[in-house]
């Protein structure tokens, strides 16, 4: 199922309708996995058309739109009397433009590369907080550390003042069979379990039910709730 039809509110209502259908299925509290909006291409007045509908966290992949996009959502939340949300990266982030992404951003997704990490630590006036991205099918077309790599950048981020490592993030291999994911989902969950690491960042719009089913924390979606991008 890709975007379904009907406004925001309708599909908004669908999504949140399948993450409970999830959670039940696992035995897991709705309120254990985070809803983040992914509305990268959309513009501010649709980021508050979700808004409106109760969606309070959104993601963006690149850092040069968002950063024209939160104040210009951050307005019209003002206008209308709805809360200021919370942004969330969740592409890959390029060094040079990782200052800017600190200051932006509560969360980010991506981080994929240990000199990122420090860059990100020397960059930041305060703590930010991060996912590593696990390149868990090891596809050569994906961003992320291998499996075998994540503890050792997890040990590095422990000696950076400003790097908070909250859990691991996946983008799973394209797939017709959200079942065929599944164990890429698993190991992901494994991984962050032998961590000690909390959150789990996996799910979009193609799989979110399975990857909440494997103990997603964040599920990132956009095409369920937006529609297709243009
Ligand atoms: C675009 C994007 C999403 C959302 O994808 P949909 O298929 O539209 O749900 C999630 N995560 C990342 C990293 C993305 O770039």
């Amino acid at each position: 199922m890709t975007a379904a039809a009907g406004s925001i509110a309708e599909r908004v209502a669908a999504v949140r309708e399948r993450i409970a259908g999830a959670c039940a299925r696992a035995g897991r509290n709705p309120a254990s996995v985070r809803l983040v909006a992914v509305s990268k291409t959309f513009g501010p007045e649709t980021v508050a058309e979700a808004l409106a509908a109760g969606i309070h966290e959104f993601g963006e992949n690149r850092v040069q739109e968002a950063l024209a996009k939160v104040p210009a959502v951050a307005e019209l939340a003002a206008q209308r009397g709805l809360p200021v949300p919370t942004w969330h990266l969740v592409g890959h982030l390029q060094t040079n433009k990782a200052r800017a992404a600190a200051g932006a951003f509560a969360i980010l997704h991506g981080i994929d590369s240990t000199r990122l990490l420090q860059v990100l630590d020397r960059a930041a006036a305060a703590p930010v907080r991060v996912l590593l991205e696990v390149n868990v099918a090891g596809e050569p077309s994906k961003f992320g550390f291998a499996p075998e790599d994540v503890a050792g950048a997890v040990a590095l981020a422990q000696t950076l003042p400003h790097i908070e490592v909250a859990g691991l993030m996946t983008v799973a291999p394209r797939a017709d069979d959200p079942e065929d994911v599944r164990p890429v989902f698993r190991r992901l969950a494994k991984l962050a379990r032998g961590l000690g690491l909390p959150e789990l960042s996996m799910g979009m719009t193609e799989d979110f039910e399975v990857a909440i089913e494997e103990g997603a924390t964040m599920v990132r979606i956009g095409r369920a709730i937006f529609g297709e991008r243009g």
